[in-house]
Parts: C-alpha cells; sequence; structure tokens
C-alpha cells in the first residue's frame, strides 16, 4: 500500500474530536477540494506491506482508535479492506475517512465511516456517490465543509432530502480552513465565519452538530502529522 505517513495525535472532527488515535494516511486522491489543507498526499508516500503497517499501528497504540485517513482511502481497496478487517479483529475501533466518491459497500459493518460530501464552493460538488447512502449506517457520521452561504443551503438541503439525521449518528457542519491558513490557532482562518454558522443552524431548527477542526485550534493550522 502507498502510505504518507502512521502517527499518533488527537482525533480533531467528529464526534470522537479530542480522543487520542493512531491515524494511518493514505497517499493519493481524485479529487481537488480547493480549500484541501492535504495536498502533501496527492503523490509520493512509501510502500508498506498491510502486515508492516499493522505492526507499525500496534507500536503506536496497543488499542483504541485508529483512524484511516488521506488523501482517498478507498482508492487502494483491494488491499485497505482486508486491513481493516485485521485491525477490527485485533480489537481497535476503527474510523474511516472518505469522500464517498468510491463505493463504501465492502467496507467492514464495524467500520465508523466518516463521510465529507463535498459542496459545492469545494469545487468538487457533485462528486458524492449517492449510492453509498443505503451503506451508511447509525455509527456512521456524515460531514460536510463549509465556505459560504451556498454550502450551507446546499447541506442543509441535502441532510433533508436524504434524511440524513436518521439515517446517521451524526451529521457535522463544519467551517473550511482557509488554504493559506497560517499563524494564528483562531476562527480568523476559517473561511466561514462560526458565529454564523451557529445562527443559522439554530434558525433553521437542524439537529446537526457544528463542528470545528480542533488540531488548527491545537496547534498553528500548517502543522502536518498532527
Ligand atoms: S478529498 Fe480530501 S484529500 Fe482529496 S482534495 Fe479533497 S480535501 Fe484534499
Amino acid at each position: 500500500m502507498q502510505i504518507i505517513e502512521i502517527y499518533r495525535s488527537i482525533q480533531g472532527e467528529s464526534s470522537f474530536a479530542g480522543i487520542p488515535c493512531t491515524f494511518v494516511r493514505l497517499a493519493g486522491c481524485n479529487l481537488r477540494c480547493d480549500w484541501c489543507d492535504s495536498e502533501y498526499t496527492f503523490t509520493g508516500g512509501k510502500k508498506m506491506s498491510p502486515a508492516e503497517i499493522e505492526a507499525e499501528v500496534k507500536k503506536l497504540s496497543p488499542g483504541g482508535l485508529v483512524e484511516i485517513t488521506g488523501g482517498e482511502p478507498m482508492l487502494q481497496e483491494k488491499e485497505l479492506v482486508p486491513l481493516m478487517e485485521r485491525l477490527l479483529g485485533l480489537g481497535y475501533e476503527l474510523l474511516l475517512e472518505s469522500s464517498g466518491e468510491r463505493p463504501l459497500e465492502h467496507v467492514p459493518n464495524a467500520v465508523h465511516k466518516i463521510v465529507d460530501v463535498k459542496c459545492p464552493d469545494s469545487g468538487e460538488g457533485g462528486t458524492f456517490r449517492t449510492e453509498n447512502l443505503a451503506f451508511l449506517r447509525k455509527q456512521d457520521e456524515v460531514k460536510f465543509v463549509l465556505a459560504s452561504r451556498k454550502d450551507y443551503d446546499f447541506a442543509r438541503q441535502f441532510t433533508r432530502e436524504h434524511d440524513l439525521e436518521q439515517r446517521v449518528g451524526g451529521v457535522i457542519f463544519s467551517p473550511a480552513f482557509r488554504k493559506d491558513a497560517a499563524g494564528a490557532r483562531d476562527v480568523s482562518n476559517c473561511a466561514l465565519d462560526p458565529r454564523d454558522l451557529a445562527d443559522w443552524i439554530v434558525a433553521d431548527g437542524l439537529n446537526v452538530r457544528l463542528g470545528l477542526q480542533i488540531h488548527k485550534f491545537i496547534w498553528t493550522p500548517e502543522t502536518k502529522g498532527v
């Protein structure tokens, strides 16, 4: 498998936010979101066998939370699915971050899928594969990263149209961070003011979670490997 990095940090953007977690970051992505903060995953990385990845995960943590992320991890589905099954068998709790552009049908049931449905201002709107809705369950979460009111309107419509508040365990509306974010560990780096987002969510009576990428507030926004 092509791996960018395996490291231990704090989970930053889901209902698991704040919990120590081992991250396995896979190389490659088939999308190009305007605000992407992971462009360093698009190429390169190092070849590792599933057994080597498993050994590295075990070295970093004997149990607990492991997040498979990228890039787009499902581009390496053929090797990733058996790896996830092995890690589940070892007792790890697994999170999988995906845009939902690739099929999610074969992701093991026990994995918590965190599906990042792309909004119009990401430049990759419309890439979510609607067939994947059938594979979303209560232990899964759907996330929308929002850069504008237009993105919010899309996320609200998508949430209602597909009954996400009932279908999955959590729906997250999260302000995008500016791509050139640097220095300050505060909301000045958000493309959309979280205060506006909070007002809109409350005014519309949505049962969603306002998510802040807490790693951007703990470390400087440009820090990698956190
Ligand atoms: S899907 Fe994720 S890694 Fe790929 S371009 Fe978008 S934000 Fe970046």
